[in-house]
């Protein structure tokens, strides 16, 4: 939703003038997807401008589906989608719709322009289709079948429709201008023969309407008042207002092109990311690395921090390329504010309490959140071992206090929310690696400070080694090392990230975690933001997904 104070981007300038000045009533807006793919960060924008503007002026947004072409669409993704858009935290108007749904109505204008002399059935096959379109310097030329007599076109048309005229033999076309300097107004084709079964209208129809055929028209159907595409649509506006003063259509839409979104480090082409789902680079449409809606949810970003960061992107007439870090910082922001804290030992070291009794369980407490009373408190049980980080142990006592704030032999830390410890020793084993650190608590250092003499160099974080959960960690880095990975001729996929995944087994987290749930979100302390794998992960072992790092790891 605007904040109040942004100024109005241009499209909101629209349709406050449009109200105004009484041009529309009731502002009817229209998400738009085709159901041939997921839905990624770029649809999101969309997604949060159509919304989003229906809400902010107290109109309505639907939900329709573009499905004019069955070759390469699916229930799966329908379905996929509809998932993501209620994710996200929107409702679209009454029912979902469907460019499916009227193709009767759309045969019945095909028809009528037939009738009125502004459509005609065209033999030209692709190759000399081309040949006639002319360049953006030449004009095309006519059709020769350009003046078939209507009767003839009609009957051609039906058969078209009915399956007895052999696919790429004919094409129905609008009859505009071939030497119009707009190569989207030479006479475009309406309708293609496709002999395929369509998800929804099953064999009924053996031709399918052209996207810039159908799309205003559904508008039109619609009520929608401003219909609002990418600018790569800039030049098919001349075309989409052709049609709807050339139909009896029930209302008059207008197009309006704003700038798609490009996140670095990413790519937004559904056909890309398909090939990386198909040819397995990834681990499906929700892999955790994906730009998709439900890859990020299942990486564990909230819905809130998809619309602030969409939110906060210009609505522009130009294309341009948004860096990452501007997104990672709204996942960040929001999880920061919400996200439970727990700890959990990447990496584990035991550390043995000479001075702590065997099977002993001191029950300490800590807040879930430091500012959401609402997150309650967490109970950490205290034992004569527990685990902690490889990295916050050091064997070399000489390392400055400054430079490493961690725990070194002879030495003081504080766990998180429990003793100041001492390390005094260290086992090793036949290959010389530390397997386990003797140390002793301080006593009286629970919620107080130290006692003079005694200086921790730093706090770390812990997790009891009797009394914790086994998981699994994926730690993810971006999918590809370049920033333009699709930039030029480049191959996407010569620029994957060969270390973007890292499976971390054997980690301990704090008992609590034994309830989390997929859907919430962790902050373990000072490793990052983390939630359960809906994959993966199981009551027998759950399996956690690092959402991002903390700004700064060593900030304690
Ligand atoms: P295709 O190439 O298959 O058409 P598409 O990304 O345009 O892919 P659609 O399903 O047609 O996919 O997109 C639905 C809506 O989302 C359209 O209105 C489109 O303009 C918008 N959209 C798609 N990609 C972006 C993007 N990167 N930024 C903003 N809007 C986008
Ligand atoms: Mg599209």
């Amino acid at each position: 939703m605007a904040d109040d104070n942004k100024p109005l981007n241009f499209i909101q300038q629209i349709i406050t003038r449009d109200l105004a000045e009484g041009v529309v009533e009731k502002v009817v807006t229209r998400f738009p997807p085709e159901p041939n793919g997921y839905l990624h960060i770029g649809h999101a924008k969309s997604i949060c401008l159509n919304f989003g503007l229906a809400a902010q002026f107290g109109g309505a947004c639907n939900l329709r589906f573009d499905d004019t072409n069955p070759e390469k669409e699916e229930d799966e993704y329908v379905h996929a989608i509809i998932e993501d858009v209620r994710w996200l935290g929107f409702q679209w108007d009454g029912e979902i719709r469907y460019a499916s749904n009227y193709f009767d109505q759309l045969y019945a204008w095909a028809q009528q322009l037939i009738r009125e002399g502004k459509a005609f059935v065209c033999e030209l096959n692709a190759e000399l289709m081309r040949e006639y379109r002319g360049t953006l310097t030449e004009p095309g030329k006519n059709s020769p079948w350009r003046d078939r007599p209507v009767e003839e076109n009609l009957a051609l048309l039906e058969q078209m429709k009915n399956g007895d005229i052999d696919e790429g033999r004919m094409t129905l076309r609008a009859k505009i201008n071939m030497a119009s300097p707009n190569i989207n107004m030479r006479d475009p084709v309406l309708y293609r023969i496709k002999k395929r079964a369509h998800h929804r209208t099953g064999d009924k129809w053996n031709i399918y309407p052209a996207y810039d055929f159908a799309h205003g028209q559904e508008d039109a159907i619609e009520g929608v008042t401003h219909s609002i595409c990418t600018l790569e649509f800039a030049a098919n506006r001349p075309l989409y207002e052709w049609f709807i003063d050339n139909l009896p259509v029930p209302s008059k839409p207008h197009q309006y092109e704003f700038g798609r979104l490009n996140l670095n480090y990413n790519i937004t082409s559904k056909r890309k990311l398909k090939q990386l789902v198909d040819e397995n680079h990834v681990d499906g449409w929700n892999d955790p690395r994906m730009p998709t809606i439900s890859g990020l949810r299942r990486r564990g970003v909230s819905p809130a921090a998809i619309r602030n960061f969409c939110d906060s992107l210009a609505v522009a007439k130009t294309d341009g390329v948004v860096d990452m870090a501007q997104f990672e910082h709204f996942i960040r922001d929001d999880l920061n504010d919400n996200a439970a804290r727990a700890m959990c030992v990447l990496n584990p070291l035991k550390v043995t309490f000479t001075n702590v009794p065997e099977g002993e369980v001191e029950m300490l407490s800590a807040a879930g959140h430091p500012n959401r009373d609402d997150l309650g408190e967490r109970q950490l049980p205290f034992t004569r071992e527990i685990y902690i980080d490889r990295e916050d142990f050091n064997e070399d006592s000489s390392l400055s206090r400054k430079k490493f704030k961690r725990l070194v032999p002879g030495e003081w830390v504080r766990l998180r929310g429990a003793y100041v410890i001492q390390a005094n020793d260290m086992v090793k084993d036949d290959s010389g690696e530390i397997v386990e650190i003797l140390a002793e608590i301080i006593p009286g250092t629970l919620g107080e400070d130290a006692p003079e003499g005694i200086r921790p160099r730093g706090v770390i974080h812990w997790v009891s080694a009797t009394e914790c959960v086994d998981c699994e960690v994926r730690l993810y880095d971006r999918l590809f090392s370049d920033p333009a990975p699709e930039a030029g001729d480049r191959n996407f996929l010569d620029f994957i990230n060969p270390e973007s995944l890292q499976i971390l087994q054997g980690c301990k987290a704090e008992i609590g975690l034994a309830d989390a749930a997929v859907g919430n979100y962790y902050q373990f302390e000072r490793e990052g933001y983390f939630s359960l794998d809906s994959r993966y992960s199981s009551p027998e072992k759950p399996v956690f997904n690092r959402t991002i790092g903390l700004r700064d790891t060593w900030k304690d």
